[in-house]
C-alpha cells in the first residue's frame, strides 16, 4: 500500500529507535547499558502514584474537557507563576499526551506552508520532523561547541528572513544541555520582538540546571509572553515518561486552536494522569532537587570519565541530563562517523549512545546520565576498551 507523501518525508525517532534496541538486546538477555533514551531512572514519586490510584478507585474515569481539567489547568498556571512570574488563566493552557504532543499541536497551529522555522542545532530530533509534519521548513541555526552549543542573538540574526515565522527555544537543551544565560535571552527576545517572530520554548528541562539560572522565555516581558509558547511536561522532573502529560501555554487564541486539533485527534489527555499531575505539581521543590543533585553527582562523574578516555572532549553542560563529547578524535578509517561509532560501541562494548548525527551534528555522540552511577562507571571502562 502507498504511503502518503508527507510521511514519506519523516524520519523515525532515533532515539526511541536506539532505546528501543538497547532494551529488546537487554529483554534477549543481552548485558547492554543503556546510556540511549533521556528517561530518568527513578520511579515516580509516591504521592503522585497515590493520587493516581485514588482516581481509579474514586471513578474519576470518564472524557474531561478536551484541553484538560480546570484543576489542572489552575495548577498549571500557579505553578508556572510561582516559579517563574508569568502570568497564565486556565483559557492560555492546553494538556496533551507529552510534550512532545504539545509541540506537534502547536506547530500544527501556528505554521502555515512554507513557513521557516528556526531550530537551534544540535536540536532535538523531533523538532524537524514534526515542523516539516506541519508544512514548514526547517532552518538550522548552528551552535558551535566553541559557544558551548548556547544560541547566540549573532546567530541567530544571520538567520532570519521574511519568511521566518518561529524559532524553537531549548534551554537547558536536548542534546547538548547547554544552558542559555539571560544576557543571550535578552537579545535574542530583541530580535524575535523586532522581526515578529513567534517563540516555542520547549523548557521542559527548566527544573535540571546545577548551579545556573533557568531563565523562563516568556517571563522577560509582557511583549515576549505575548508572542511565545512555553512548552513543558511532567516527564522529565518528576520522573513520569510513561504516564504522558505535557501541556502548552500562551495566546489564548493559538490554545483555542491547539485545543480545537486535539478536540478533533486525541481528546483531553488521560483524566487518571490528570490527577497525578495535579499532584505531581504539588510535590515541594525539595523532593525534585533530591533528584538533581543526584543527576549533578553524575554529571559530573561523566565528563570527568570521558574526557579520561584518549580521543574524547567532553564540556561540562549546566542542564538536562545529557553529555555530547566530541569524538572526531575517535574516528578511523573503519567507524568513520557517529553512527558507526554507535554500532560498534552496542556490538563491540555493549553500551547504546545516540550519534550525533541524528541531532544534526556529525562528529558527536549523545549520552544520557539519567542512570545508576555504576553503570555509568561501568560504561565508561567499557567504551574506553573498546575504543
Ligand atoms: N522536548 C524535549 C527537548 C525532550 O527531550 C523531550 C523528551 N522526550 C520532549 C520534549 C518530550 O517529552 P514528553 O513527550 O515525554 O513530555
Ligand atoms: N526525549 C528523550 C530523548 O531524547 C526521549 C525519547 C524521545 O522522546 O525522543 O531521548
Amino acid at each position: 500500500m502507498e504511503i502518503s507523501e508527507r510521511m514519506k518525508q519523516v524520519a523515525p525517532s532515533m532515539t526511541l529507535a536506539i532505546d528501543a534496541k538497547a532494551k529488546k538486546l537487554q529483554e534477549e538477555g543481552v548485558d547492554v547499558l543503556n546510556f540511549g533514551a533521556g528517561e530518568p531512572d527513578f520511579n515516580t514519586p509516591a504521592p503522585i502514584c497515590e493520587a493516581a490510584k485514588k482516581a481509579i478507585d474514586g471513578g474519576f474515569h470518564k472524557y474531561t474537557p478536551v484541553p484538560g481539567t480546570l484543576e489542572l489547568r489552575k495548577a498549571i498556571g500557579e505553578y508556572l507563576n510561582k516559579e517563574y512570574k508569568v502570568q497564565y488563566a486556565p483559557t492560555d493552557i492546553v494538556v496533551s499526551c507529552g510534550a512532545k504532543h504539545s509541540l506537534y499541536n502547536v506547530f500544527m497551529a501556528i505554521v502555515n506552508p512554507g513557513d521557516e522555522v528556526l531550530i537551534p542545532a544540535p536540536y532535538w530530533v523531533s523538532y524537524p520532523e514534526q515542523v516539516k509534519l506541519a508544512g514548514g521548513v526547517p532552518v538550522f541555526v548552528e551552535c558551535s561547541e566553541a559557544d558551548e552549543f548556547k544560541l547566540t542573538p549573532q546567530a541567530l540574526k544571520a538567520k532570519i528572513t521574511s519568511k521566518t515565522k518561529a524559532l524553537i527555544l531549548n534551554s537547558p537543551s536536548n542534546p547538548t544541555g547547554a544552558v542559555v544565560g539571560r544576557k543571550a535571552m535578552e537579545g535574542i527576545a530583541e530580535l524575535v520582538l523586532k522581526h515578529k517572530i513567534t517563540v516555542v520554548s520547549d523548557e521542559i528541562y527548566a527544573k535540571l540546571v546545577y548551579g545556573e539560572e533557568h531563565v523562563c522565555f516568556p517571563s522577560l516581558s509582557k511583549e515576549v509572553a505575548a508572542q511565545t509558547i512555553l512548552v513543558n511536561g511532567m516527564s522529565k522532573a518528576y520522573a513520569m515518561t510513561g504516564w504522558r502529560l505535557g501541556y502548552a501555554a500562551g495566546p489564548a487564541n493559538v490554545m483555542k486552536a491547539v485545543s480545537d486539533l486535539q478536540g478533533q485527534s486525541t481528546s483531553n489527555p488521560a483524566s487518571i494522569v490528570q490527577k497525578a499531575g495535579v499532584a505531581a505539581l504539588a510535590l515541594p521543590d525539595s523532593e525534585i532537587q533530591k533528584m538533581v543533585a543526584v543527576f549533578q553527582k553524575r554529571r559530573d562523574m561523566i565528563v570527568e570519565g570521558l574526557n579520561a578516555i584518549p580521543g574524547v572532549k567532553c564540556l561540562k553542560p549546566a542542564g538536562a541530563f545529557y553529555v555530547f563529547p566530541n569524538v572526531t578524535g575517535l574516528f578511523k578509517p573503519r567507524r568513520s562517523n557517529s553512527m558507526e561509532l554507535s554500532g560498534y560501541l552496542l556490538d563491540k562494548a555493549k553500551v547504546a549512545l545516540t550519534p550525533g548525527i541524528a541531532f544534526g551534528a556529525e562528529g558527536f555522540m549523545r549520552m544520557s546520565y539519567a542512570t545508576g552511577e555504576k553503570i555509568i562507571q561501568e560504561g565508561l571502562k567499557r567504551i574506553k576498551e573498546a575504543v
